[in-house]
């Protein structure tokens, strides 16, 4: 059966191969069939896209056997051919996303180009998940399904989940339709669709459309039974399909209490990888990448300064990679140094973050960090503007635990989250506090914070 997207696109490849050997005329194929393809496979009619009227009349008038004949010989099936202009189908797809109130989902999905497998160091402690994600990249959904990454918090996880997509829509599968979703999307999705805010096609449809299905930080699903059941759901279709799936979590399947059983199960049969703590030259080379990609000479930086950050913040890259990116501000940009010392970089952690006992030290930016890094979000996004679900709620809980552990002013408290004013900052603690006392989840996630943060 011909379901993904990729297959589908294959198989016009292979038919347009067959098409132009037959026509024997190299000047009337490229005008006819350049830039068609398979826009819908509907029961039996497969509806081609081409790219003007005349070409549309043409083929069904002159070359609907050849290419009918192409595709029988292919999938040994007698589908019958439709031929559609593509700019009316821009059009249409055009009038029906602007129609009404409803939206499509995920929208600001997006694949980050910039996290792939060229820029991911391999050492001892990432080496075995970061040859399943290659593996799996290079063959989606027929290896291991689904492929569950775990490790502490900023050891790679997410990195590795673009580095498959980028890889799949780059090199192995061309083509592809794949989904990065982060668990807090998902559940922001599903509340709108059973509120009925979005479009009338089931969330289930859209994701298991997909070819490949990344599905950051599934602990965050726990206690969330019917967001579950969805999951469950789009898993068992997809993975039926022989799509490929791959999740990461903070914890390995058999601790993610919380969670279906059922779920726990499907997640144990694909192939279940670690990330562990990376050794020191690991992260040296990765400060190395890191400045060569800002565009700076490693000649730049004494050795010792790239050493003395390694074994500062060894046991999560994205806090080196925090601390890199303060020292290049401080060192390069503000200072203008030329040949960066070691002083100079114990001077620039000491001046940007008070102190060298800071990390363990309690105060607003820590408590920010921690919220940010809790709901996979950076704290920039913490302290904006923007007001969807997940990043309001996130800010909120940053206000009250710093509002609540460090007493600090609900003014102080406004500029620190963009200059807001001191009744929005009350009204946001208010809220949380009034919601702590019925809602479970936020109760979870509150005591989850208060343990990270070592209160
Ligand atoms: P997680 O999802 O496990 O919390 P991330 O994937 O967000 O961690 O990684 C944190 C930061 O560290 C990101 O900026 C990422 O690009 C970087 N990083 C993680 N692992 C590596 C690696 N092996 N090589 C290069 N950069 C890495
Ligand atoms: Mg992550």
């Amino acid at each position: 059966m011909i379901s993904s997207i990729s297959e589908i696109t294959q198989l016009w490849d292979r038919a347009l191969k067959k098409i132009e050997e037959r026509l024997g005329d190299k000047l009337l194929f490229d005008s006819f069939f350049s830039g068609s393809y398979i826009y819908e496979i509907k029961g039996d009619t497969i509806v081609v896209a081409v790219n003007t009227t005349l070409g549309a009349v043409m083929i069904k008038s002159r070359y609907y056997d050849i290419v009918s004949e192409a595709i029988y010989e292919l999938t040994e099936s007698n589908f019958k051919l439709d031929f559609v202009l593509e700019s009316d189908i821009q059009s249409n797809k055009q009038i029906s996303t602007s129609a009404g109130k409803q939206y499509p989902y995920f929208q600001d999905a997006v694949i980050n180009q910039s996290l792939t497998f060229e820029n991911f160091v391999v050492g001892d402690f990432n080496r075995e998940a970061s040859q399943a994600a290659l593996m799996i990249a290079s063959k989606p959904g027929m290896m291991f399904n689904p492929l569950f990454i775990y490790s502490n918090s900023g050891l790679g996880k997410t990195h590795l989940l673009h580095a498959i997509g980028n890889y799949v829509q780059k090199v192995s599968k061309p083509g592809a339709k794949v989904l990065y979703i982060q668990a807090m999307e998902f559940i922001d999705e599903y509340v709108k669709y059973v509120r009925g805010e979005k479009d009338s096609e089931s969330l289930k449809d859209y994701v298991s459309s997909y070819d490949v299905l990344l599905f950051d930080d599934v602990q965050l699903l726990a206690e969330k039974v019917r967001t579950e059941e969805m999951f469950f759901s789009i898993f068992e279709n997809m993975s039926n399909h022989g799509k490929q799936i791959v999740i990461t979590s903070d914890r390995q399947p058999s601790e993610l209490s919380g969670l279906e059983e059922r779920l726990v199960t499907r997640f144990s049969r694909g192939l279940t990888v670690k990330i562990n703590e990376p050794d020191k030259n690991t992260c040296v080379e990765i400060l190395r990448k890191k400045i060569t990609a800002n565009g700076l000479d490693l000649s730049r930086f004494d050795d010792a300064v790239l050493v003395f950050f390694a074994d500062k913040y060894s046991t999560n890259l994205r806090e080196l990679e925090g601390a890199l990116n303060r020292l290049i501000f401080y060192t390069i940009n503000m200072k203008h140094i030329d040949y960066v010392t070691l002083d100079d970089a114990v001077e620039a952690v000491g001046s940007i973050s008070g102190s060298k006992t800071i990390a363990t030290e309690l105060n607003e930016t820590k408590i920010i960090n921690v919220v940010a890094d809790y709901y996979n979000l950076v704290p920039s996004q913490l302290t904006g503007k923007i007001r969807t679900g997940q990043i309001a709620l996130a800010r909120h809980i940053a206000m009250y635990l710093i509002r609540n552990k460090l007493d600090v002013s609900l003014k102080k408290i406004g500029v620190i989250f963009g200059g807001k004013d001191h009744t929005t900052v009350m009204s946001a603690i208010t809220k949380v506090d009034k919601e702590l006392k019925t809602d479970e989840d936020l109760k979870t996630a509150v005591a989850e914070l208060e343990k990270r943060l070592k209160l």
